[in-house]
């Protein structure tokens, strides 16, 4: 075998977080060798055809590269082509169709074994950050029937599906954004959901993602108003059939509903058999927030392979976050301040209606000063008076 490639840092995964890491990288003058098994954003390709992003074209950009798309948010297609276009743009070197098979800790860092199109590579660095994302595994639902032919856990689109009956699991925006386009398509649809009701989405979460989310939900019910698509809250798949599908109520009886198509779209989990190989904890693969760090020393994950420790961050935008920690820590600086998170920035208030709030608060603020005023004043005069009475 030809002697080992020696870099400072072995970036793996070349989706929209290794990207930004790449990039960022590369503003600091950090050598790096970037792998990426499939093309760039090979997920990303495996959206539906027209998916829309509900992130803001703003947030889902890549270092200095602008997106410049013409609604406010990029279709799967736009954003495929950004960033199929980001390592020109920024002059970065992504070694495509290169599958990172083991990593191993070694002396002053670790040994990488890379499978490339023209052989096995062995690389050295000193430095990993793992940026695979998190849809190398689809979560199953250890049913009968699960592999059949017409049964799917990714949703590739709905050419030759009009007319079909498509059966869809779950409740999360792929499905909905898979019944939808089916409805749309003219296919027969079934949308079955474990849930008394859609999740209603709160808390941490970025005001469009919560309002996009809503939208849909709605659209899925305006669907099923008008008979278009039939959906079946409670419900859960127990067995697939080459034609049937088994589906449980809430009453504990089965119904059997017939399907040309099925699709199980409920969620994924990473694959951390690298992390596992280089002896970090699959079980909690970051180790310290502050650096992105695992717990072996010089190894780090960004992006959404990092969500079965922290499940709330896991879009595109937290990854500067990430790229900028791991850099910081990779050139000992200290740990940036946490970026305080979209959903959390405060609203500025523009307009007339600011304008008379802030008046409003003001007289309310003069009036409490004068209040005030006219307690202590009052106090003054009634000392005054117990005095000359006595
Ligand atoms: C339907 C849908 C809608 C979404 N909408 C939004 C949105 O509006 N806004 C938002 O912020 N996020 C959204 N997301 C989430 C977003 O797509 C992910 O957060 C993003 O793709 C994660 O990027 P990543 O780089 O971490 O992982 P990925 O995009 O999965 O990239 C990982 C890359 O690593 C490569 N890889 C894996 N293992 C190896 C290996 N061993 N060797 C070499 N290469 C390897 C893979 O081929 C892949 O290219 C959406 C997701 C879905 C499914």
């Amino acid at each position: 075998m030809s002697d080992p490639l020696e870099t400072r840092v072995a970036l793996v995964g070349a989706g929209p977080v290794g990207l930004e890491v790449a990039a960022r990288l590369a503003q600091r003058g950090i050598e790096c060798l970037h792998f990426e098994r499939g093309e760039i954003a090979d997920t990303i390709a495996w959206f539906p055809p027209g998916m829309r992003f509900l992130s803001p074209s703003v947030l889902l950009s890549i270092g200095d590269a602008p997106l410049e798309t013409a609604d406010r948010a990029p279709t799967r297609e736009e954003y495929l082509a950004y960033l199929r276009s980001v390592p020109r743009r920024l002059g970065l070197d992504v070694r495509t169709g290169h599958d990172v098979v083991d990593v191993k800790p070694a002396s002053g860092g670790f040994a990488l074994r890379v499978r490339g199109p023209d052989g096995e590579l062995d690389v050295r660095s000193r430095q990993v950050v793992l940026a695979i994302g998190e849809l190398a595994f689809p979560r199953l639902l250890g049913i009968p029937g699960e592999d059949l032919p017409h049964v799917s856990h990714y949703f590739e689109g709905t050419d030759g599906l009009a007319g079909l009956r498509v059966v869809i699991v779950g409740g999360g925006m792929s499905a909905l954004e898979a019944a939808e386009a089916c409805a749309e398509a003219g296919a027969k649809v079934l949308l079955s959901y474990r849930g008394a009701d859609f999740r209603r989405y709160g808390g941490p979460r970025r005001r469009d993602h919560r309002r996009g989310t809503a939208r849909r939900q709605e659209a899925i019910r305006e669907l099923s108003r008008q008979g278009r698509l039939e959906l079946c809250f409670s419900t859960t798949p127990t067995a697939i059939e080459p034609d049937v599908v088994r589906l449980r109520r809430e009453d504990d009886h089965d119904a059997s509903i017939a399907a040309d198509r099925v699709y199980l779209l409920t969620g994924h989990e990473p694959d951390l058999s690298l992390l596992a190989a280089a002896g970090g904890n699959p079980e909690r693969p970051v180790a310290d927030w502050r650096t992105l760090e695992s717990d072996v020393p010089g190894l780090y994950l960004a992006g959404t392979v990092t969500s079965r420790s922290y499940a709330k961050r896991r879009f595109i935008h937290d990854a500067r976050d990430h790229s900028r920690r791991i850099v910081a820590h990779l050139l000992g600086e200290p740990a940036p301040p946490l970026a305080r998170p979209y959903w959390r920035r405060p609203r500025r208030r523009r307009g007339p209606v600011a304008h008379w709030s802030r008046r409003i608060r003001k007289r309310l603020r003069r009036g409490l000063v004068r209040t005030r005023r006219a307690i202590r004043r009052g106090a003054r005069v009634l000392k005054a008076r117990l005095r000359g009475h006595r």
